[in-house]
């Protein structure tokens, strides 16, 4: 097990507004065992298990008036406009994809001009990530970490054998890629909890992070959602975490937050029990402490992938920091979508809601149960 360290979080006094959008993406026919290890341990990694959402976020700041999305779910029109080999992949294996509107299009229905919308971030370049930039202006930029272009572009067609994104998604557009290096000379990034950052208004508010290992320059996010209230009291942060984890048993439990002895129900010793790492040596400790599951599978980096996991772990164990992964399903049963703001997550008490929903999914034997649960269905 990594050491953690305590996570030190950057003063500021700016905050942006978060709103996460629920895409309309579902990712079903996946089993867990595709990307989270041990199968052997659990039974439920190797079923086809329910469909995944991929959220968006819309993060505005008030002091310039700009607005900044991070990722766009999949494309409406993913049939007809995703690469042949992708499209080959979906036809021969197991998985299943939906949805039924795109961001442009939500972002319109709930009142925001996507006009209006200045950067798109890809925290990678997966198609269910990338959505369609060219339902938006055509002035919109779209930010990408390092080593992106080179390794991705320009995509499908226009290059065969950069079949994973396609090209017209960055067609006639400005392509930021971000250097970490030079944001270090020029004053504008600093390391937060052992990742590489960029300060993306170079004033505190919104960091872009150096999360590798997924893919090659995968990025998250850190914005800063509330400032301190009282001199006890401390700013909140939620982190984008894109694809840098694909599910919350690779965060938890862990140092920064142990397993506790009661969950949602009578449960919480059954599953300690269950723990890859459980001994009765050691009297159960290790297994508190130690995520369920570790990375494995189909990431750029597996070594780099599990490394950023572990880093992030802190992130997830501070009480003033919600992680908030793309492919998170419980968050559609707790938090309050766009066009509501998440701000506020810490008074409405979503961290604690969140948690530890993933171990429904994962140990389906023991019956989780949580009030207010949304059916999700493919
Ligand atoms: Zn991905």
């Amino acid at each position: 097990m990594i050491e953690q360290q305590s996570l030190i979080l950057p003063k500021g006094d700016i905050t942006v507004d978060v709103a996460i959008i629920d895409t309309t993406t579902r990712i079903g026919g996946v089993p867990g065992s595709h990307y989270m290890a041990p199968a052997t341990k659990y039974p439920s990694l190797s079923k086809s298990i329910a469909p995944k959402p991929s959220h968006s976020f819309l993060i505005t700041h008030p002091p310039s008036n700009t607005r900044v999305l991070f990722d766009l779910g999949l494309r409406i029109d993913w049939q007809i406009a995703t690469s042949r080999p992708i499209l080959r992949s979906i036809q021969n294996g197991s998985m299943r994809v939906r949805v039924e509107k795109d961001v442009a299009s939500i972002l319109y229905e709930g009142g925001v001009d996507p006009a209006s919308i200045d950067a798109v971030v890809f925290s990678h370049h997966h198609f269910d990530h990338t959505g369609d930039p060219t339902r938006f202006s055509q002035t919109m930029k779209v930010v990408v970490g390092p080593g992106y272009r080179e390794a991705y572009l320009p995509g499908w067609p226009a290059a065969k054998q950069k079949w994973e994104t396609t090209s017209d998604l960055y067609r006639g557009r400005d392509v930021v890629e971000i250097s970490y290096a030079n944001s270090l000379t020029s004053g504008r990034g600093l390391r937060i909890g052992g990742f590489e950052t960029y300060d993306y208004f170079g004033d505190g508010a919104f960091y872009l992070l150096h999360t590798p290992g997924h893919t090659v320059g995968h990025l998250s996010a850190l914005a800063r959602t509330t400032l301190p209230a009282h001199d006890s009291d401390t700013a909140t942060f939620i982190f984008l975490g894109g694809d840098v984890a694909h599910e919350c048993a690779l965060l938890r439990p862990s140092a920064a937050h142990p397993l506790p002895d009661q969950i949602s129900s009578r449960d919480g010793p059954r599953v300690h029990a269950l723990h890859r790492e459980y001994t009765v040596n050691d009297g159960g400790e290790t297994a508190k402490k130690s995520p369920f599951c570790t990375a494995t599978g189909p990431h750029s980096d597996v070594a780099a992938a599990q490394q950023s996991i572990d880093a992030l772990q802190a992130f997830d164990g501070a009480s003033n920091v919600f992680v908030a992964l793309a492919h998170d399903p419980d968050l559609l049963d707790v938090v309050e979508l766009f066009p509501g703001v998440a701000n506020q997550w810490r008074k409405r008490g979503w961290k604690e809601r969140c948690h530890w929903r993933f171990l429904k999914a994962l140990f389906p034997e023991l019956g989780f149960g949580w009030v207010g649960e949304r059916e999700n269905k493919m």
